[in-house]
């Protein structure tokens, strides 16, 4: 194995290599670096994520611009706001001792003048997210024409969110004769397209085994509350408008509330589990198979027989009890060749289990950050550009276009665009920008049974009814959400002791509930409802009890409460509780194949 002095970089670098800590290139810097600092030439590099990429492709751009000059000399093209800042900040670090280096980077909802005034002192290296890169090129604020090395970093994630026309627009601006190089974690066909339509003779590099199945799955954690799963699950969803999964749950009963909670909350989802019949689990996987369903939320036993490709994500909703179950689980995906990405939302108390599941996988997991509302927003957006982009014209609206068109008559082409997309991106955004973090981070405690935001606004009623009567924490609130009239998220924190229980409300609610109790009768007896001062939080009550995830995902969706989801419309009335265990998807609204987004 080579040294960094071994392949060939200056002095400067190396000072800062030292600095970094860097002991020995990774397998794709000792494969890249040489290649790029010699020759002049177009490269594909394919490495997994975490292996070093970054330094492959950024020594060689320092090492070879003009740092005297300070014409823009080097672009590098990245998928997000945070890759494209890390990156930049790297870029930074290993050029600190090039005197007069500027790298600057580029990228959206941050002040686009800023970014033009930086760019205009002289950057030699510019660091870009697509879509503002565009921008800034159509405005006339940045330069390219004189670029001599341009990289696509994680060009397969910027391809699968929708950049591949802002990147060749991009590139459009750029000269002939520069030097592409690619980056890429994985090859699908739209890469080898990219690689084939805007490359000449790329020299070609792979670190690991292609095609080694297991090491198609790359691992991801999330650290979340536990009364944050759900919310959690649904934000991966949404950040992955193509996800085709299978979600993990521990029991029957889990499986099925998760299926419902998603179809309830407007995504293509079914459940398969044991309860089902025979007859039922046959129509959930044939509506699995054709892509009718999206999200398949299975029991381990019944997910056994699942033998479907192109699964992209599994999401272990719940890790399992057996370690060895993961292995099994991540296994649904990453197959036939493919790529595929098996997530496990955790909870503090559970993150140690990880490192027994990384031992018997023998691959580390990353810890990943549940995507921000603002993130999903423009995921979301870019797919639905892309997707309105692709789509090809139905000839049968031919007939209406005459009123349509009437109806439009002042409205600019600009302005339509606007209104068109504030369809579909107001509903993500009224859903999402108040939306909290969800991220544990690493010195939190697990706050499972803190109460939530808002909380202070609750009331809390202690009701003279409790499991001597038949009731459950879910009979409770179910009971009372009928009884009340009340919205599935509007009672909240019920807690059911032998003979009496506790439950919340909003505050807003409490002269109705209190006002229905005056006088109502339950199997013969008053029930008694009133405000207790009882906080469920305090002392030691809820130490050692079992129900904390249950509680979690009974109550949920406070958070999200006056909308239950983005994906939610009117139609969800339309969705009833009495049939429960079928499988259900928007789809069945439509007719067509790709569910969520048609689902109007
Ligand atoms: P990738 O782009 O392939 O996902 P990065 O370039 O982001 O990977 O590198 C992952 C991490 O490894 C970074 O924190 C980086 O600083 C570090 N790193 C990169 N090269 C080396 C090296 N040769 N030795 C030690 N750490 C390295
Ligand atoms: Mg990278």
């Amino acid at each position: 194995m080579n040294t960094f002095q071994d392949l060939g970089l200056n002095e400067d670098l190396l000072n800062a290599i030292t600095d970094l800590g860097f002991e020995k290139p990774s397998e794709v810097q000792d494969k890249a670096i040489p290649i790029l600092l010699e020759e002049e030439t177009d490269l594909v590099a394919l490495a997994q994520t975490g292996t070093g990429k970054t330094a492959a492709f950024g020594f060689p751009m320092l090492q070879k611009i003009d740092i005297n000059s300070r014409t823009t000399q080097g672009l590098i093209l990245s998928p997000t706001r945070e890759l494209c800042l890390q990156i930049a900040n790297e870029m930074k670090q290993y050029g600190k001792y090039c005197k007069g280096l500027n790298v600057v980077a580029i990228y959206g909802g941050s002040s686009i003048t800023d970014q033009a005034r930086e760019v205009k002192r002289g950057a030699q290296v510019i660091v870009a997210t697509p879509g503002r890169m565009k921008d800034m090129i159509s405005r006339r604020l940045v330069d390219i024409s004189k670029i001599q090395y341009s990289v696509l970093d994680e060009a397969d994630e910027m391809l699968n969110m929708g950049f591949k026309e802002d990147i060749t627009d991009i590139l459009s601006h750029t000269p002939e004769d520069k030097n592409t190089w690619l980056f890429s974690a994985t090859m699908p066909r739209e890469v080898a397209a990219i690689a084939k339509n805007f490359m000449v003779s790329p020299q070609e590099i792979t670190v690991g085994h292609k095609n080694q199945s297991t090491n198609n799955v790359s691992h991801e954690y999330y650290l979340v509350n536990a009364r944050d799963r759900y919310q959690a699950l649904k934000r991966l969803a949404d950040a992955n408008p193509d996800i085709f999964s299978v979600i993990f749950c521990r029991t029957k009963r889990d499986t099925q509330k998760v299926a419902e909670q998603l179809i309830e909350d407007g995504y293509s989802a079914g459940a398969l589990h044991g309860d089902l019949s025979q007859n039922q689990r046959d129509i959930v996987m044939k509506q699995f198979r054709s892509r009718q369903i999206q999200m398949l939320v299975a029991t381990d036993v019944a997910a056994r027989g699942i033998d479907v490709d192109d699964i992209t994500h599994v999401i272990n909703y719940q890790l399992s009890d057996e370690v060895e179950t993961y292995t099994h689980r991540s296994g649904r995906t990453g197959r036939a060749g493919k790529t595929g990405v098996s997530m496990v939302i955790v909870s503090k108390s559970e993150v140690r289990r990880l490192k027994s599941i990384e031992r018997i996988i023998n691959k580390k997991f990353e810890l990943k950050e549940i995507p921000n509302g603002m993130e999903i927003c423009e995921v979301q957006l870019m797919s639905l550009a892309n997707k309105i982009h692709n789509t090809e014209i139905n000839h049968e609206i031919d007939k209406y276009l005459e009123d349509i068109n009437a109806l439009f008559e002042d409205t600019s082409k600009e302005e339509l665009i606007k209104k068109f997309f504030s369809v579909e991106f107001t509903r993500f955004f009224n859903y999402y920008k108040k939306a909290k973090d969800l991220n544990v981070k690493a010195g939190d405690r697990d706050s499972g049974r803190e109460s939530r935001p808002g909380g202070g606004n609750a009331a809390r009623y202690f009701i003279n009814v409790g499991e001597k009567d038949g009731f459950d924490w879910m009979k409770l609130k179910d009971f009372l959400k009928e009884q009340l009239g009340l919205g599935r998220d509007d009672v909240f924190k019920v807690d059911t002791k032998d003979t009496f229980s506790f439950f919340n409300t909003e505050k807003e609610h409490q002269e109705k509930v209190l006002a229905f109790f005056t006088d109502f009768k339950h199997n013969g007896r008053f029930v008694n409802v009133e405000i207790t001062e009882d906080k469920p939080n305090r002392g030691g009550r809820g130490r050692g009890r079992r129900r904390d995830d249950r509680k979690g995902g009974g109550d949920r969706k406070r958070n999200d409460r006056r909308s239950s989801g983005p994906r939610s419309d009117s139609k969800r009335s339309d969705r009833r509780r009495s049939d429960n265990n079928e499988s259900r998807s928007r789809r069945s609204d439509s007719g067509s194949s790709r569910p969520r987004r048609s689902r109007r």
